[in-house]
């Protein structure tokens, strides 16, 4: 377990990161909750044979899931996915419950999305309608919007994973795609295609893993560096000068205080798709399996 001074020692230099436009993350301790918005994954020592592990052998793929990580689609043409984050980690849910209703949503990013009729694919953990039903059901019902599987309860596949709880086996991790399956099965009506890692921690076996489990995971190519950014400009900037054909671009759901300038950055993000002629899609419509 990590003290108090190492988390807020994370949180400041995922601050330092994210306000130099690079890969980052944040870590808030508030109230007893420690809530953990990691946008891609930091550098991992090379691995090490492990002699006395036993490598499982993932399940055969299924038929639509792709056995490779999906980080852009085609680079021709002019549209780019705008994908949004919506985190839920158990401490997160435990903030919720004990009265902060705003802890990972932002209600004013999907505001911004429906006001200029922007489709996007929200990456929604498992936990997620538990703490916020009624916008997950309205998020939902609105074909706007493509809901993906972002994990169960956002733990880390691999560590390190910006300090967040870690699935530990293969079981586990089939569990954390699995009954996220279910809940957005139930949640959409239709099962999920994509999976993101956490972070984006992960291996090559855990690619294979989730495509095993009929999902294809997906990473992406342009990092906004919106958790802990409290400048809606250097968003809009690290988006707009990373944006090409077939981007994928990651950014969250979750507001403030993690993510604060999300929505705000949209008001100039999407004109600016715009002036330079990128439509933004769903991955379904991007990886053209829609
Ligand atoms: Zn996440």
């Amino acid at each position: 377990m990590r003290s108090g001074p190492a988390i807020l020692g994370a949180a400041l230099a995922a601050c330092c990161l994210a306000a130099c436009g690079s890969d980052a993350h944040v870590a808030n301790r508030r109230s007893g909750a420690t809530v953990v918005l990691p946008t891609a994954a930091p550098p991992r020592p090379p691995a090490r044979p492990k002699p006395h592990q036993k490598k499982a052998k993932p399940p055969p793929s299924r038929p639509g899931a792709r056995d490779e990580l999906i980080t852009h689609g085609p680079r021709t043409g002019h549209d780019v996915a705008l994908t949004f984050d919506a985190d839920m980690t158990q401490a997160m849910l435990a903030a919720v419950r004990a009265g902060r209703t705003s802890v990972g949503y932002d209600p004013q990013i999907v505001d911004e999305l429906r006001a200029s009729h922007t489709p996007a694919t929200i990456f929604m953990t498992g936990l997620w309608p538990t703490a916020h039903p009624d916008a997950a059901r309205s998020l939902a019902s609105d074909p706007l919007f493509e809901i993906e599987n972002h994990s169960y309860d956002h733990a880390g596949w691999e560590p390190p994973c910006y300090g967040l709880p870690l699935v530990q086996g293969d079981s586990a991790k089939q569990d954390e795609v699995q009954k996220t399956t279910a809940i957005l099965t139930d949640l959409t009506g239709s099962a999920p295609q994509y999976f993101r890692f956490p972070g984006g921690c992960h291996t090559t076996a855990d690619v294979k893993l989730v495509a095993g489990a009929g999902e294809t995971p997906v990473q992406w190519d342009v990092v906004s560096g919106d958790p802990g950014q409290p400048d809606p400009a250097v968003v809009a900037n690290n988006v707009l000068r990373g944006a090409h054909p077939g981007s994928i671009i990651v950014m969250h759901l979750v507001g403030a205080p993690n993510a604060p300038a999300t929505a705000a950055a949209l008001r100039t993000i999407l004109p600016g798709l715009q002036q330079r002629g990128l439509h933004p899609v769903t991955l379904n419509q991007l990886l053209g399996t829609g």
